[in-house]
């Protein structure tokens, strides 16, 4: 029997629990094989058909086009920080990228890709992340191999309601935040990525969905593993992949598509994230969120409390007598402080909910 925690973790975090029943009852003997997921070869044809289910049903989610590969990696969201400039940087002569930057890592990949090319960061640096600067105001060169964004700040809890205009120019995203989590156009990108201990599974596996005429531009220098061309030639099978975190990430697919796809996950995202915002906006000042309406993460709900640098110990009790109710994972991000609850799919609205009558109540007591 399970105990009954909420888990608001950033990442890793909640996995719908009828998923985790699936594995639990996969785990000894996988389909009458006598043996789990764990130990097949990922050559095996069980295998390969666990593969193809998983990126059909991404396909399937996501409405991906004919002409883009879906690669499965490893070396998470940070890994594609390298990758994404080693093989797209030289898809021009100039070998120049340009970043924007609204966040830690947007900023992380950035610094990354220094070592690979001339990076340009579309406006200056902010003193806080709190907003996507009007797209009007971006510095874009005409002449860069690809436009890098984040389209989720996880860290800051910034996300962008739009997908921004490159003028042609090749755009490339790191969704690994709220992937799968509302319908996007991928035809928009020329690639995107995601780790998948967030909305789609377990750590160990990175998504790459990419557009089938930028390969091949890879730098000699990159590491076979990370050769988009090499990896989506063979299928993901270079070398052994994450093959459980694949399983998983099939499993969560499939959970998204028995629960109405997309478009539901994007209705809930909206609901529940609009009723911890709404109690912040309502408090007269108790809760702060330092992130302007429009640019507010439905994912990462990120907010002080006292004011807008945040009452540490206020913040301290919060969190201590939020565990004392089984919520969990409720800290910011250590580089920032303050609170952050992740609302990602597998939380459910009446857990979100419980979060909410809390913070109300915190607040009664507290103000
Ligand atoms: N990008 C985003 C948006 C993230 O939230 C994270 C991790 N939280 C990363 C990249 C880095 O992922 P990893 O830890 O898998 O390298």
């Amino acid at each position: 029997k399970k105990k009954l925690t909420i888990n608001f973790g950033a990442g890793p975090a909640k996995i719908p629990p009828s998923v985790l029943l699936e594995a639990q009852n996969d785990l000894l003997d996988y389909k009458g094989l006598g043996i789990s997921v764990l130990e097949m070869s990922h050559r095996s044809s069980e295998f390969s058909k666990i593969l193809h289910t998983t990126e059909n049903l991404l396909c399937e989610l996501l409405n991906i086009p004919q002409n883009y590969k879906v690669i499965f990696l490893q070396g998470g969201g940070s890994g594609q920080f390298s990758a994404v400039p080693l093989n797209l940087i030289g898809l021009k002569k100039d070998h120049c990228a340009d970043y924007v930057v609204t966040g830690a890592w947007s900023g992380k990949a950035a610094k990354e890709a220094e070592k690979y090319g001339k990076i340009n960061t579309v406006f200056p640096k902010m003193d806080s992340y709190t907003k996507i600067p009007d797209v009007s105001n971006w510095n874009l060169n005409p002449d860069a191999s690809y436009v890098y964004y984040c389209s989720n700040e996880t860290v800051h809890g910034v996300e962008f309601n739009f997908i921004p205009d490159t003028k042609g120019t090749t755009l490339v995203c790191d969704m690994s935040s709220n992937f799968l989590s509302r319908p996007v156009d991928v035809s928009k990108f020329g690639l995107l990525f995601a780790g998948a201990q967030k909305n789609a599974g377990c750590a160990g596996v990175t998504v790459v969905i990419v557009r089938e005429d930028l390969l091949g531009y890879a730098a000699k220098e990159c590491p076979i593993i990370l050769d988009y061309k090499v990896q989506a030639g063979m299928n993901s099978l270079y070398n052994t992949p994450p093959c459980f975190s694949i399983y998983i990430m099939g499993l969560v697919c499939e959970w998204i598509k028995n629960n109405g796809g997309l478009e539901a996950m994007e209705k809930l995202s909206i609901t529940k994230s609009k009723l911890l915002y709404d109690i912040i906006d309502e408090s007269n000042g108790f809760y702060v969120c330092p992130v302007e309406s429009q640019s507010r993460s439905r994912m990462n709900i990120f907010f002080r409390i006292g004011s807008i640098n945040g009452d540490e110990e206020l913040e301290k009790k919060f969190l201590d007598e939020a565990a004392k109710r089984s919520m969990l994972s409720l800290k910011g991000h250590r580089s920032v402080g303050g609170i952050r609850a992740s609302l990602y799919n597998a939380v459910t609205v009446e857990e979100t909910k419980a979060l909410a009558e809390y913070m109300i109540e915190f607040m009664k007591v507290h103000r």
